[in-house]
């Protein structure tokens, strides 16, 4: 599933491909994805509008499109409207451009742009169909109840202590949780947990304020690293520049001692039995 990084460098694609430009044309089919509106008045709402701003929160991408002024003479009741997209890629989603108005495999949803009489082509590809791009009139609730994004708003240390130390789960399926920092998901977890040295299965309420500031720094570092393999020529996905997700087997790049799986709130977890300690909670006297 794509976590920060990878919704931050689809954003970066799209503000390329598309501010700027004025889509002359949309062919949505799926009504799957295009909720809550109809594929129908989807693409209805979006042709003639031009494309501002692409933002990110989380994994949440947001299109702000405004009305292309119209030609003189002509009169239009949408003039000065704003329309923005809401968009989840879900599993599998992801933005192509797309070299011809042939459909892409598994394209879901194709946008036609023009910019001084030049055409180009942005195609929304998914193969399991669980993103969507939703049009609303006000920010929708998944986009409001999101945590602080640690790439746009950085990690407030004391603030995160305060919100984990009023958990008692493990710490890496809290931090999974997008209202407690926005984006993080379960490579990122894994990742910074295993250079904060801290055991996943610890306690949210156990972590010290060393803890809290070395998980932070932990996704600090993890989100840069992925970010900067998506950019790199002939990087991409999949390749992936980690140090422990997916290598169970495999000694630790930090002690030598063969990493471990195991299942945590039903995502499988990497992580060093070595050298990442359990916290866990003090008794409390009296
Ligand atoms: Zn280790």
């Amino acid at each position: 599933m794509p976590e920060l990084p990878e919704v931050e460098y689809t954003r970066r694609n799209l503000e390329r491909w598309m501010r700027g430009r004025t889509i002359v044309g949309v062919v949505a089919t799926d009504p799957l994805l295009v909720r809550p509106k109809s594929p129908r008045e989807f693409v209805s709402a979006v042709t003639g509008q031009s494309i501002a701003t692409i933002e990110r929160r989380g994994k949440w991408l947001r299109f702000v499109l405004t009305e292309v002024p119209p030609k003189a003479g002509r009169r239009s009741d949408r003039a000065g409207r704003e329309t923005t997209i809401y968009a989840h890629l879900g599993m599998t989603g992801w933005f192509e451009q797309a070299p011809s108005a042939e459909p892409l495999r598994f394209q879901r949803v194709g946008f036609e742009l023009e910019r001084r009489g030049k055409r180009t082509r942005v195609a929304y590809v998914d193969s399991r169909r669980w993103g969507r791009l939703w049009i609303a009139e006000a920010p929708v609730p998944a986009w409001t109840a999101l945590g602080p994004d640690p790439l746009n708003d950085g990690i407030d240390v004391p603030a995160l202590a305060t919100k984990l130390g009023r958990r008692k789960r493990a710490i890496k399926e809290v931090l999974l949780d997008q209202g407690v920092l926005a984006g993080v998901g379960n490579i990122q977890a894994i990742e910074a947990l295993w250079k904060a040295g801290i055991d996943p299965r610890s306690p949210a309420d156990a972590l010290s304020r060393a803890d809290v500031r070395a998980i932070a720094h932990g996704l600090r570092w993890t989100i840069a690293r992925t970010l900067a393999d998506l950019e790199k020529p002939g990087g991409g996905l999949g390749s992936g520049p980690f140090r422990i997700y997916g290598k169970k087997g495999a000694p630790c790049p930090r002690c030598d001692r063969t990493l471990a799986r195991i299942e945590l709130g039903g995502r499988t977890t990497t992580f060093c039995p070595g050298c990442q300690k359990r916290r866990r909670r003090r008794r409390r006297k009296g």
